[in-house]
């Protein structure tokens, strides 16, 4: 049994420390972009071992890779009971630029009730929640799963090492789910769980027209403009609905799943604080369709740069010979980067003007990602939710995208549940990051019941 009143008694009592600790971890300069801080990241990987070593997680160990380490533990109480992963990273982002910092990004201090540093939010004050989580799991021998850890220093730079490391370690760290708290909430009265992350398909697209640049007097006219029929090209990927006009790009769109109505309802209020956050006087995009849902669940496509032609001083008299474009789509399930690709060939096949040869190149992409609200992983997560906060959480769907979500999916075989405790408010990545003491708290007191459900949930 869950004693909740001891759970929150312990959190009470020993709250100072916890603090502490955190500020101690937070105090080393990991870094991962920098090769300046080398030896920072390696610090903070040898701290967190050996943190988890002395809160009783079992088998810890560092792996270094040809990047910064990977640290793992676990707890295996009984083979019998399902088996949750936590996933987080111990590095940061640079804390450039410095002078904006009101108070050093690696001597952490607490303003009103915050947490200022570096890596406060993203991800060591998350990170950390685990952590404080099992030691009080530890102190009174309750597990109603078995859980194992894994902590990358990488994560900023894009996780290149990590792929493989699950791939060659798959026994290891094989599992039920995964849990991952480097998300957000709504905010503190209204708490979400993030269920959906976008994909994403990259190009670069070439028109090439003439041998050379030609003279615009003595050619112009009779001869195809490359950067003319690129532009006609772009500008014919929307329909004046806001509807992207390559064919069967919707075809694999899936509709909301009836418990995210509410959600949707409950975002339309964000519409106008986009208009402030971006500065434009309108949003456009597809007809019918809010903000949240065109940036969280419909596809979305954009020129990321584009460029041709004379671009100095003053006016030159040219047909370019060629004209470029680096566009994106942003794929939502049950899209399938693969099969976006091919059908952004075709319609570039289809819609070249007489006259260019166009060259399409595929530069990146990852698959899109939605948690079923019906899965135990997401009921598991929302039951605890309402536990601790009072309330059930909305089940939320953000527009980026977290690769290592997909890879930690496909390489386990196992659902990743996105429970975050910061909020949007928090400034990563930027300078005066923090992270809500009360949010650390309650996620410390949220994870044990998560457990609890998902115990219940998971393979019944
Ligand atoms: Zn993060």
């Amino acid at each position: 049994m869950l004693n909740s009143v001891q759970l929150s008694n312990y959190i009470i009592t020993h709250k100072e420390r916890f603090l502490q600790e955190l500020i101690d971890f937070l105090r080393i300069p990991s870094v991962s972009t920098d090769p300046q801080y080398r030896e920072d990241v390696r610090e903070a990987a040898e701290w967190l071992a050996s943190h988890m070593k002395h809160i009783g997680i079992e088998n810890v160990s560092i792996h270094p890779t040809r990047g910064h380490p990977i640290v793992i533990g676990e707890k295996i109480v009984d083979p019998a009971l399902p088996t949750v992963l936590v996933y987080g990273h111990y590095d940061v982002q640079p804390p450039d630029p410095y002078d904006l910092w009101e108070s050093p990004p690696f001597q952490p201090v607490i303003r009103e009730e915050k947490i200022y540093a570096r890596g406060a939010a993203d991800d060591k004050g998350q990170l950390f929640i685990h952590l404080k989580a099992f030691e009080w799991m530890n102190s009174v021998r309750y597990f109603p799963c078995n859980i194992k850890f894994i902590f990358e220093g990488e994560e900023e730079i894009g996780s290149p090492h990590l792929p493989p490391f699950l791939t060659h370690h798959a026994e290891r760290l094989s599992c039920d789910a995964v849990l991952i708290s480097d998300t957000s909430l709504l905010s503190m009265e209204h708490p979400s769980v993030t269920i959906g992350l976008r994909g994403l398909s990259y190009f670069e697209v070439e028109f090439q027209g003439p041998t050379h640049d030609l003279h615009s007097g003595v050619y112009g006219g009779a001869v195809p403009n490359p950067a003319n029929a690129l532009a006609r090209f772009i500008a014919g990927l929307h329909a004046d609905n806001g509807r992207i006009t390559i064919e069967r790009l919707y075809d694999a769109v899936l509709p909301p799943e009836p418990e995210e109505f509410e959600v949707i309802e409950f975002m339309r209020r964000f519409d106008d604080r986009l208009k402030q956050e971006t500065g434009v006087r309108e949003l456009t995009g597809e007809k019918g369709y809010s903000a949240y849902e065109q940036t969280a669940l419909r596809p979305s496509l954009d020129v990321n740069g584009m460029w041709s032609g004379y671009q100095g001083e003053g006016s030159k008299t040219i047909i370019p010979a060629s004209a470029h474009a680096k566009f994106s789509i942003r794929l939502v399930p049950d899209q399938r980067t693969d099969e976006v690709n091919q059908l952004v060939k075709k319609h570039l096949e289809k819609h070249t003007p007489p006259g260019i040869k166009a060259t399409l190149k595929i530069l990146h992409g990852g698959d899109p990602y939605l948690l079923s609200v019906h899965s135990p992983e997401y009921r598991a997560a929302a039951a605890a939710i309402e536990d601790v906060f009072g309330k059930k959480p909305l089940p939320l769907r953000t527009g980026g995208s977290i690769p290592i979500v997909t890879h930690l999916r496909k390489t386990l075989d196992a659902q990743a549940v996105l429970l975050g405790f910061g909020l949007d408010s928090d400034a990563i990545h930027s300078p005066n990051e923090h992270f809500g003491i009360k949010n650390f708290l309650t996620g410390i007191e949220t994870i044990p019941h998560f457990y609890r459900h998902y115990a219940r949930f998971c393979c019944t």
